[in-house]
């Protein structure tokens, strides 16, 4: 990874690969439903040799309920298919500890769990004298909590939180995350804790480690977490439209944030991909060839010029676009030269 732009693959991804580190939400299910085609295409890439581990910021489910979650959705996963930023956090506390160590746990039940495994000692008030507070998201999470919180990192505790997260995707729309109640804490105690979720690269070494991965592909829907997180650990990022971040997201990502790859869904596992080049002012991907002109993505399709928004994208177009933007951008030393689209940009159907 010389440079922050689209790779190719003559292989599928899964032959190319040995284990892909997949984002849950977004990716594999949204909310309590099935991602379309996610259930077979991670079957396929499990018949084809690659094996799978699931990499969650929620620090709220344990391991055992998502992979119970996961078989429910006909994708049959074992916990230690699983890796939870509440399981990243233990890590870090269990990597520092002593004898001393007391640790309050501010989180639900699959925080407290991954901090008795690492065989930490947990307190439950501020009163015990805790060394560090780890926080993680729990939908019952309230102010006595947060105050025991408060009260032990005004008394001198190390800080820790699962993930920072501002967001979390309900099926009513965004809540308040992990993030937002960190927050109220920093807030109230001037103290920012370190975080091993995502986009830290912690949680995916971890992931890599615990899977025995040699070479690992990320998979996310995220570009400021999934993607940032697998740049700085230093693994091939994989983005798929189904989740949060589209095309648009996608063609003004700063380098920091960049796929190596583009897929419409998890079936881009099981398919080869080709690398965009320069040829001019095109820049081409197999049939396909673009040209960025005055903050615009233009489509050059059989003699005819198309600027991105008036039509739907194909897929090869979509990785020309990716290439040529980020290049474009790049040279200007801007974060984008694209303008603000008028009308999200939608994928062409297969
Ligand atoms: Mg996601």
């Amino acid at each position: 990874m010389t440079e922050a732009t689209l790779s190719g693959s003559d292989r599928s991804l899964q032959e190319a690969f040995d284990v892909a580190l997949l984002d849950l939400d977004g990716v594999v299910y949204r909310g309590a439903h099935g991602v379309p085609h996610a259930a077979q295409a991670v079957d396929s890439a499990r018949e084809g040799g690659m094996r799978t581990m699931f990499v969650t910021n929620n620090a709220a489910r344990s391991p055992q309920t998502v992979a119970r979650h996961l078989t429910d959705l006909a994708i049959p996963t074992g916990p230690e298919e699983v890796t939870t930023a509440a399981q990243a956090a233990a890590a870090l506390v269990a990597s520092e500890a002593d004898a001393d160590t007391r640790v309050l746990v501010i989180g639900g039940d699959g925080l407290r769990e991954a901090v008795l495994a690492e065989g930490l000692d947990v307190v439950e008030t501020a009163a015990d004298a805790p060394t560090i507070v780890v926080q993680g998201f729990a939908p019952t999470l309230g102010w006595p909590d947060l105050a025991e919180a408060v009260y032990a990192i005004s008394a001198g505790a190390d800080f820790v939180a699962s993930n920072i997260d501002a967001t979390l995707p309900t099926e009513r729309g965004m809540a308040p995350g992990n993030g937002s109640l960190v927050a109220a804490v920093v807030h109230a105690t001037g103290v920012q804790p370190r975080s091993t979720g995502k986009p830290q690269p912690e949680i995916f070494h971890q992931a890599a480690e615990r899977s025995g991965a040699r070479q690992p592909l990320v998979v996310g829907d995220r570009l400021n977490t999934d993607l940032a997180g697998a740049r700085a650990a230093g693994y091939p990022g994989l983005h798929v439209l189904t989740g949060v971040d589209g095309i648009d997201e996608v063609l003004r990502a700063r380098p920091g944030e960049r796929p190596e790859f583009l897929a419409r869904d998890l079936r881009g596992l099981a398919e080869s991909h080709p690398q965009p080049f320069r040829d001019g002012e095109l820049w081409r991907c197999r049939d396909a060839s673009v040209s960025i002109r005055e903050g615009q993505v233009v489509l050059h399709r059989d003699g005819a010029e198309l600027l991105l928004g008036e039509t739907s994208v194909r897929m090869d177009e979509f990785r020309a676009a990716a290439a040529a933007a980020w290049d474009a951008s790049d040279t200007a030393g801007v974060d984008t030269v694209l303008s603000t689209p008028d009308q999200p940009a939608q994928l062409a159907s297969d």
